[in-house]
């Protein structure tokens, strides 16, 4: 099986010229100015169009159970929305409630992922409870090839850990070359200001920002140095929102401490004034850390573009408005977390990032795949184009014009937080190691194909 794509203009974090790709099987293998097809060759004309590796997706949420309910989309739907999006790879977190054991949740995590994802992923894992058994489990599974680790400085008593636990996953990381992902907010402050807040009888959505402020979460990011100076381990800042966590990752990076930051595309294009959207539509807006002031907003556009944040992300993390989101109808508390954006961040970033000016093409590659890739070990099987890559393609139509619109996502939720936003160019074709996965909007994959991506340590 082959594929050739002719005449497009190749991009990649930093090269930019016009050439054919030649794909045999799974990878790619040639690169030239002009390659004659071979016979049986699947010729694909991308003139006029970029040609960029496959995206990746470092922070996304499919199987999450999450204050009694369960993330709307499963991998078959998540992963068809990602290859229409250009998302061909997605990082998972596997999210273990404290009592249950590291090595079941990564089986289960695994087993709910493979043979029903259409796109290639990989995990980050849990780390809910360090003790004796644990760390055990946590050497087996990075030996399994999952090779950065997930910890919550927040939801208090759920899914966080104590500083104790805090300095042994990172000293475990540190020893085993793995880097720890961090969702960085002080839950002891949350929890009080929550309090608070509903004793006052603020109970609507608006009222989430105020109970997750930007220095609840500025304090969670300095804890995070603290211990990433101390210990020497190579951290990962997920979902960075405001300017007061962005300078604490900063301030630690001079400092000494090994530290990659991440934002999401959300907070990028949406504000503070959307979770205060009357008839409790604000809920559809409500995720942690919460949509921030817009004046932050060119602050990490900036950030992005002189690459003090590394890497785009969404969370994803689907609950209907309809009924999930509902739950938090009378307390802001109960609101189940999460803005789904997995299909739309590449198209979003292309045209609000490269086509407004802020961000240059080689940079929309970096900060969309390419970053991730080199950050969690992928690299250069994913995150670029050159022979004995995977052939993850992203044939990219710039002429494209459209609008966002929940009624024709893939997506399995029942609004879109960016519903009517132009969208100035979209994914014509897709591939996946070398098959096309996607055409204009509509998956073409085969449902099951997506690989678990076994990842080496990378960092030591
Ligand atoms: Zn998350």
């Amino acid at each position: 099986m082959s594929l050739l794509v002719k005449n497009g203009e190749i991009v990649t974090e930093s090269q930019r010229y016009v050439a054919d790709i030649y794909c045999e099987d799974e990878t790619i293998t040639r690169i030239d100015r002009s390659i004659a097809a071979p016979p049986g060759a699947e010729v694909v004309d991308a003139a006029g169009k970029y040609v960029f590796p496959g995206f990746i997706d470092p922070h996304v949420h499919i199987h999450l159970p999450f204050m009694g309910t369960f993330a709307k989309d499963t991998h078959e739907t998540a992963g068809q929305a990602a290859l229409v999006g250009g998302t061909t790879t997605f990082i998972e977190m596997i999210c273990p409630a404290r009592a249950d054991q590291p090595l079941e949740a990564f089986e289960l995590w695994l087993g709910k992922a493979r043979g029903h994802c259409p796109c290639d992923f990989s995990f980050h894992m849990g780390v809910t409870r360090f003790d004796d058994a644990a760390e055990k489990d946590f050497r087996e599974i990075v030996r399994r090839g999952v090779s950065s680790f997930k910890i919550f400085l927040a939801y208090k008593g759920a899914l966080g850990i104590t500083d104790e636990e805090l300095c042994k996953t990172l000293r475990l990381g540190k020893q085993l070359g793995v880097i720890t992902t961090a969702h960085c907010e002080n839950a002891e402050l949350i929890e009080e200001l929550q309090k608070g807040l509903l004793a006052e009888g603020k109970t609507g959505p608006e009222y989430h920002y105020w109970s997750r402020p930007p220095a609840v979460e500025a304090e969670g990011v300095h804890h995070l140095m603290t211990f990433a100076e101390m210990t020497g381990a190579h951290v990962y800042v997920v979902h960075t929102s405001c300017e007061e966590a962005l300078r604490e990752a900063m301030r630690g990076s001079a400092r000494g401490a090994q530290v990659w930051v991440e934002t999401l595309i959300q907070y990028l294009l949406c504000d503070k004034t959307d979770a205060e959207r009357p008839n409790f539509e604000g809920a559809k807006y409500v995720m942690s850390p919460p949509l921030r002031e817009k004046s932050n907003q060119d602050i990490l556009w900036n950030a992005l573009q002189k690459g003090f944040v590394s890497t785009l992300a969404t969370d994803h993390a689907p609950f209907d408005f309809a009924a999930q989101k509902q739950m938090g109808k009378n307390n802001f508390t109960l609101i189940p977390n999460g803005i789904p954006s997995l299909e739309d961040r590449i198209n979003l970033l292309y045209t609000y990032g490269v086509k407004r000016g802020r961000i240059d093409l080689h940079q929309f590659v970096g900060a969309a795949g390419a970053q991730a890739a080199k950050i969690f070990g992928l690299f250069p099987r994913k995150g670029t184009i050159q022979p004995g890559s995977d052939a993850d393609l992203v044939i990219y139509d710039p002429k494209y014009r459209g609008r966002i619109s929940a009624k024709t996502q893939q997506m399995n939720v029942d609004y879109n937080a960016f519903e009517g936003m132009k969208i100035e160019g979209r994914p014509h074709i897709v591939t996946l190691r070398g098959q096309i996965a996607a055409r204009d909007g509509k998956f073409t994959g085969h449902p099951a194909r997506g690989q678990f991506l076994q990842r080496e340590p990378t960092h030591f």
